[in-house]
Order: C-alpha cells, then structure tokens, then sequence
C-alpha cells in the first residue's frame, strides 16, 4: 500500500508556563497542542526497509558518519522570517552557567546588525519533537496488519534467498575440497600436493564461514516467526530505541524530514515530511 502523501505537522510552543519566550520549550506531549496539518504518518514500505537497515546495522561498530553530529538537525531548519538556515550553538548560560544547546538564526546576531529577530531555539526540546514526529510515523506505519504482513513475507523471502544460495555455496565449496584432496592424493608431485592441501584448506576455511551464516540465517527467520508472536499484542518502537546514537538519529532524519520551519513571531514549528 504505497501511498504518496505529504506528511505535515505543525507545532507550537508552550504559551502558557508563563515563561520568557526565549525559555519556552516545546511541550513533549505536542499532540494536545494546537495542529494545524493533522498528521497522516503514512510511510512507504521501502522507506520502511531503509529504516529497517539502519537499525539492523546500529549493532554493527559503523565509524560516526558526521563528527559534528551533535546538532542532528543541521541542515533542515530554517528561520521562516527570513529564510537562512538555522544552526547549532552552544551557550554556557543561567545561574549554574550550564552548556545550553541551542539552533540560532545567523541573521539574528549583532555581527549581522540583528537583522532578524528570530531568537534561538532549545535545540533539546526541538530534536525530541522531531524524534516524536517520525516515531509516530513509524509506528503508525508498523501497527498496520497489511503492512507488517508484507514487512513479514518480504523479509522472510529475502532470507530465504540468501539461505538457498549459501547452501548451493557450501555445496559446491565441499565438492571442490574433495575435489582438490583427490589430487593431492594422486599427484606425485610434492609440491603439487602440498599447494593442492593448502587449496582444500583455504576451500574449507569458506566453507565453514558459509556454514556459520547459514546458522545465522536460520536464526533469523526464526526470529522473525518470535518477533511476530510478540507483535500480535503490540508492536511499537520507542523514540529511544529508535534513535538509540546521533548517527543513526541524522540518517532517520535525512530519510524523513525535508523541512523545519521555525515561525518565531507565532510560535510556530513546521515540521515538513518528505514526499514519501
Ligand atoms: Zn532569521
């Protein structure tokens, strides 16, 4: 069920805790704030698998992709008075002189004469609301039947292709061993002999690597039958086990977000989707 819809929402600040604008902070629980484009969270099934693939590689020691990838939203925020994109600071600010991060307009500073009065945003609160937003969409995406069958099927045909050409593998590896120590044995050779050995030893070594990835995707396609048990109660990701390193934070973002628009004059946080 692919369906190509733009995925909006529209976020405000908290303008009731009676805090100074520059202190507000997004409330966490922004689906009781006013939304002004309900949000769809429709997801493809190849977004999906992307998804899929980044988590399934989290586990793997990957090198950080970006170094400077504190700021997760670098890149998609923008001021909506004037246009710039907005990027991370870090301020050491209140009475404990704490290191606040925050996304700050370029234009918005006195080396540019103040030419836009966008003030800084809370970049902790701004990123949670991000994360929320493509949780959301993620899960709505996961909770349907249609969806998380064909997640189900694809996944477990995939496997399956990669177990029968492995086993055609360790097949054709063991034919070449005998193969090979067939001639070793019949040559009169000694150095013919000892180089065909160290060929059956090589083809052998393969082999037992392809075996062991046989193991593994045996396991995982028992995983999958598990996993799914499991999901007929409820299958749903956490922000925190979804955006478990920066790294893999910047990729979901990448692979979702096209825009963040930040509307300092109304309070307003527009979070634009991609066209999925
Ligand atoms: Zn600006």
């Amino acid at each position: 069920m692919l369906r190509n819809v733009k995925y909006q929402g529209t976020y405000l600040y908290n303008r009731e805790d009676g805090k100074k604008k520059s202190q507000r902070v997004l409330l966490e629980k922004y689906d009781e704030v006013r939304n002004e484009g309900a949000i769809p969270a429709i997801v493809t099934k190849s977004t999906f698998d992307k998804v899929q693939s980044i988590l399934d590689c989290r586990t793997q020691c990957r090198p950080n992709l970006n170094t400077h990838s504190e700021y997760i939203l670098t890149g998609k925020l923008y001021c909506a008075k004037c246009g710039s994109t907005m990027s991370g600071t870090a301020n050491c600010g209140g009475r404990n002189k704490t290191r606040i991060r925050t996304y700050a307009c370029p234009n918005h500073s006195s080396r540019r004469g103040n030419v836009c009065d966008t003030k800084a945003i809370n970049s902790l609160y701004l990123e949670s609301a991000v994360k929320s937003a493509i949780t959301e969409a993620i899960n709505a995406y996961v909770r349907d039947k249609d969806n998380l069958a064909s997640i189900v099927r694809q996944a477990k045909s995939s496997y399956r292709e990669q177990i029968n050409s492995t086993s055609r593998r360790i097949a054709s590896l063991r034919d070449n061993v005998s193969h090979l120590l067939n001639k070793a044995a019949s040559t009169t050779s000694a150095l013919l002999s000892t180089r065909y050995e160290q060929e059956a030893n090589e083809a052998i070594l393969a082999e037992q690597h392809h075996t062991e990835k046989l193991a593994d995707l045996n396991a995982k396609v028992a995983e999958i039958d598990v996993l799914i048990d499991a999901s007929k109660e409820a299958l749903i990701f956490t922000a925190d086990a979804l955006f478990a390193s920066d790294s893999i934070t910047r990729e979901l973002v990448d692979l979702y977000i096209n825009r963040i628009e930040i509307d300092d004059a109304n309070d307003k946080i527009t979070v634009k989707f991609k066209n999925m």
